[in-house]
């Protein structure tokens, strides 16, 4: 495919991942949006304190809970849900003018916000689940993350079979045992769905010119 056609007016899309903490759903964003730096990743607000390293406005928009139910209420968030006890949001005005610029959303949120925005946007969401290959390789990648304290630990680990469960509810579904594997695969999603008819939005114009020059 040459530039000229890699340029052509396209409807965005909204990529979701989702996966249990520890399956390696960050990395693997991580990744894909260094291979597609036209890629937008989605800042989601919180009510979870930061972690180390954590920076307000670059990984989350750390917010108050009074704050967070402000926006709730007020109709800020595109989808919104609570996860191990905290608020999570995705605010809707940053995704809307990014998909009207033609281009594409990252979004790495849970199945609560991957079912509502497949009930808001359903022709517009591709959605992705990672799973770990196993449990004991989950638990093994959350504790050496050693960024959570014990029960922290133990509270993603319940609620990781809970996530697991809606696993069906997804376009795709991927098991990350090779992370480069795993990532060439969503490199392949992310390549093909953009290059679905309904899309590419420039078609209808481009082949009623092609049947006009008969
Ligand atoms: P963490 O606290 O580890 O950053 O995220 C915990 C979980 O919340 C992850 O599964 C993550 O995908 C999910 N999450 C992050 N942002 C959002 C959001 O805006 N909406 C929803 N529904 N889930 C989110």
């Amino acid at each position: 495919m040459s530039n000229k056609d890699e340029i052509r007016t396209r409807r965005g899309l909204l990529l979701v991942v989702s996966s249990p903490s520890g399956a390696g759903k960050s990395s693997l964003s991580s990744e894909l949006m260094s291979r597609h730096p036209e890629l937008t990743l989605s800042v989601s607000a919180t009510t979870r304190p930061p972690r180390e390293g954590e920076k307000d406005g670059v990984h989350y928009h750390f917010l108050s809970e009074s704050e967070f139910e402000k926006r709730k209420d007020a109709g800020w968030f595109y989808e919104w849900a609570k996860v191990h006890g905290n608020y999570y949001g995705t605010p809707k005005q940053a995704v809307i003018e990014i998909l009207e610029r033609g281009c594409d959303v990252l979004l790495d949120i849970d199945w609560q916000g991957a079912q509502q925005l497949h009930q808001h946007r359903d022709k517009d969401v591709v959605s992705i689940f990672i799973l770990p290959p196993s449990m004991t390789e989950l638990e093994s990648r959350l504790r050496k993350r050693a960024q959570d304290t014990d029960a922290v630990i133990q509270g993603r680990l319940e609620g990781a079979a809970d996530e697991i469960t809606h696993w069906a509810e997804y376009d795709y579904v991927l098991l990350n045992g090779d992370f480069d594997a795993t990532a060439a695969k969503m490199d392949t999603i992310l390549r093909a769905e953009r290059l679905k008819r309904f899309r590419q939005t420039w078609l209808t114009e481009f082949v009623g010119q092609l049947l006009s020059q008969k």
